[in-house]
């Protein structure tokens, strides 16, 4: 295989005069005795073929049998994905974030998956498959139209802090979405900047002039930015001069080794300094503990969200929430 992979690779030719070359992807499997038909055996050296181009392709790669279920569990979350969207076993909760004197400042959605028959699937693992498959424009579209729908309910309830959105990078780079948004907006008379959209720091990488134009776009119809998983990854800071955003997101990662990882301690303190010069609201995620908390406010930290002050909860549990705060206070002040 490796031979053939060799000649495939080093016959380079040339179309119109430019220089032009193939790579190959080859999957191997084994013929292991009785029980296989030629049908098993074909669909098991296309997954590993498959396989081979996931990772990067111009390799080859033997079929495993973890290979087997792996693919199988994509093919039904493809699937039962696609069915969910825009049916209640789909939904948004809201995790909601507090300053340091006990106030709701805002808060965040994320995707929770309940399956009719495998129970909670994790947005760790459905949101990477509809990046991939291109359902993520659709899941999308819905939580925008979801987070609207959420803003207004707020609003009823008497309360106008801004939601936070985790937009994914493929979907902010599709041609269609600043339109899309202004659209959504409109429709729901909602403005921008009730809205806060969560990018990672990965989307800034790739096409940084291309991902700088589309922020300003949005930034024009109000919409705030935030990096999240901030302090993970990358680590040229420049963009943070050149792009419109409002607020940076401490990775979980970090908070959790709070007080007792000396390093992670510098990190923290570190980005809350850079923020406080460039003027940046900082949040921070994964608040578990009562020290991290003080900690972070002693630091400065803008806002904290975690376990510690509440789980991420349906929409219509919080509103109960807020209305039975609002009750009290309007009864305690009358
Ligand atoms: P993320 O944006 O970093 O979200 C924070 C994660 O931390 C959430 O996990 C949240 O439930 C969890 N979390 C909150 N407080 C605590 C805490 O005190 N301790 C610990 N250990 N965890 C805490 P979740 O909901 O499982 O989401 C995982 C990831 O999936 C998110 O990470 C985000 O990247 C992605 N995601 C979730 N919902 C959406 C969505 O609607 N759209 C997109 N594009 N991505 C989403
Ligand atoms: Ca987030
Ligand atoms: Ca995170």
């Amino acid at each position: 295989a490796e031979k053939i992979r060799l000649a495939i690779c080093n016959s380079a030719f040339s179309i119109q005069d430019k220089p032009a070359y193939v790579t190959g992807s080859i999957g191997l499997t084994l013929i292991q005795g009785e029980g296989q038909t030629s049908d098993t055996v074909m669909r098991e050296a296309d997954m590993a073929t498959h396989r081979a181009k996931q990772h990067g392709g111009n390799q080859v790669t033997f079929y495993e049998r973890g290979l087997q279920s792996e693919v199988e569990q994509r093919l039904w979350l493809e699937h039962d994905l696609l069915q969910a969207i825009g049916t209640p076993n789909l939904t948004l909760h809201v995790q909601p974030q507090f300053g340091r004197d006990g106030r709701v400042t805002g808060g965040e959605l994320l995707a929770r998956w309940n399956h009719p028959t495998r129970g909670a699937v994790s947005p760790a693992l459905f949101i990477p498959i509809a990046e991939e498959t291109g359902l993520i424009g659709l899941l999308g579209s819905w939580s925008l139209r979801f987070a609207c729908d959420a803003l207004l309910a707020l609003q009823e309830a008497g309360e106008t802090y801004p939601l936070s959105l985790n937009v994914s990078p493929r979907r902010l780079m599709e041609p269609q979405f600043i339109e899309s948004v202004r659209d959504t907006l409109a429709n729901k008379g909602i403005p921008g900047n009730r809205l806060i959209f969560e990018i990672t720091e990965g989307v800034l990488i790739q096409d940084m002039q291309a991902v700088a134009q589309r922020m300003q776009a949005l930034s024009r119809l109000g919409i705030r930015f935030s990096i999240d998983d901030f302090g993970t990854g990358y680590s040229n800071l420049a963009y943070l001069k050149r792009l419109p955003l409002y607020e940076l997101k401490i990775d979980k990662s970090l908070v959790q080794d709070i007080p007792n990882d000396s390093d992670s301690i510098a990190i923290v303190q570190l980005i809350l300094a850079m923020a406080d010069q460039l003027n940046l609201r900082v949040v921070a995620e994964g608040v578990e503990t009562e020290s991290q908390s003080r900690f972070l406010f002693e630091h400065d930290c803008h806002a904290l969200q975690g376990y510690l002050l509440a789980r991420p909860m349906p929409l219509e549990a919080w509103l109960d929430v807020v209305r039975t705060r609002r009750r009290s206070a309007t009864g305690a002040a009358g």
